[in-house]
């Protein structure tokens, strides 16, 4: 590793909505010149096994998630994404959770292509399930399969508001965030709350819940990502300041899913030290 390694930190393989599977993932880090990089599916740790054993020589593996969270300060309640790194894959409370986070997202991605159909649309739900491959499913999957009717051309269309993006979006049964950080710390992992001022995804929390957050056992905030702008970066920036958070960079890359590439944006070195010097879920991060 050179002497300051280039850092990301929230990656999608096919263990989730990504397109790389976890082998071509770390090798891809490696080859665009990633001395660190996360493995980061939604709600799941599928891809960490595959990831390790073929990890490059000079690549350190982050093992995470990106655990999806939900705030019930506000009706309706809202979605926000929680990255953990280093948890306990066993921690049986966590698994638990993770597990029905998954199966509730077959249900809803069954009953969006009900909808779907219901509109005369011809997405079938058994090929949707299928292109996951046994990953965990998401939105993206159901976009391509409207690329594949031809109804969209790419994945930022299909989440436009006419199709994914709001008249057949449905909720997901997420995880309380509390609840979702203590599971996280009791596991031994460091919760960072993913992109926190993404308003262009839809609804943001207030700054006060991410004091009480931090008050809970919250780690860091990503502040630069593709989906902040400058803006909403400074302030997350502030932000994590104030209440002695730590900050990250992060490209949240998924392959052909997004157009974003691996270390578009990265971590500083200083944070990642604190990740791993707070982390005692799995022994540290595994180097190739
Ligand atoms: P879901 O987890 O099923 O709610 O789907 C959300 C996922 O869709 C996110 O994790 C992103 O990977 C992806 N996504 C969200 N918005 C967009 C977008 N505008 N273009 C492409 N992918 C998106
Ligand atoms: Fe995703
Ligand atoms: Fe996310
Ligand atoms: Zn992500």
């Amino acid at each position: 590793m050179s002497a300051t390694p280039r850092i990301d930190l929230h990656t999608h393989s096919t263990a989730s909505d990504g397109t790389l599977s976890p082998v071509e993932l770390v090798r891809a880090a490696a080859e665009s010149g990633l001395g660190v990089v996360a493995i980061t599916d939604h709600d799941t740790t599928a891809g960490w096994a595959p990831a390790l054993e073929a990890l490059p020589t000079g690549l350190t593996l982050v093992r995470g998630a990106e655990i999806s969270c939900r705030w019930y300060g506000e009706e309706p309640a809202v979605s926000l994404h929680l990255l953990a790194y280093l948890f306990d894959p066993d921690a049986p409370e966590l698994v638990a959770e993770l597990t029905r986070v998954r199966a509730a997202r077959e249900e809803r991605g069954e009953r969006i292509v009900t909808l779907l159909r219901a509109d005369g649309v011809d997405v079938s739900w058994p090929e949707i399930l299928a292109g996951a491959g046994g990953g965990t499913v998401g939105r993206p999957h159901i976009a391509q399969a409207l690329i594949r009717a031809g109804l969209v051309a790419t994945t930022t269309e299909a989440f436009g508001p006419d199709w994914l993006g709001e008249r057949y979006r449905l909720p997901k049964e997420d995880i309380d965030v509390f609840h979702a950080v203590r599971l996280v710390r009791a596991a031994g992992g460091v919760p960072v709350f993913a992109h926190p001022r993404a308003t262009r995804r839809g609804r943001i929390v207030p700054d006060e819940l991410i004091a009480d957050l931090a008050a809970t056992g919250l780690a860091g905030l990503e502040a630069d990502h593709e989906d902040h702008s400058p803006a909403e970066r400074a302030h997350v920036r502030a932000l994590a300041d104030e209440l002695g958070l730590l900050v990250t960079g992060s490209s949240d890359f998924h392959g052909t899913h997004k157009t974003v590439r691996l270390g578009a944006f990265t971590t500083h070195p200083e944070a990642y030290e604190r990740i791993i010097a707070e982390a005692s879920g799995v022994t540290g991060a595994a180097s190739g």
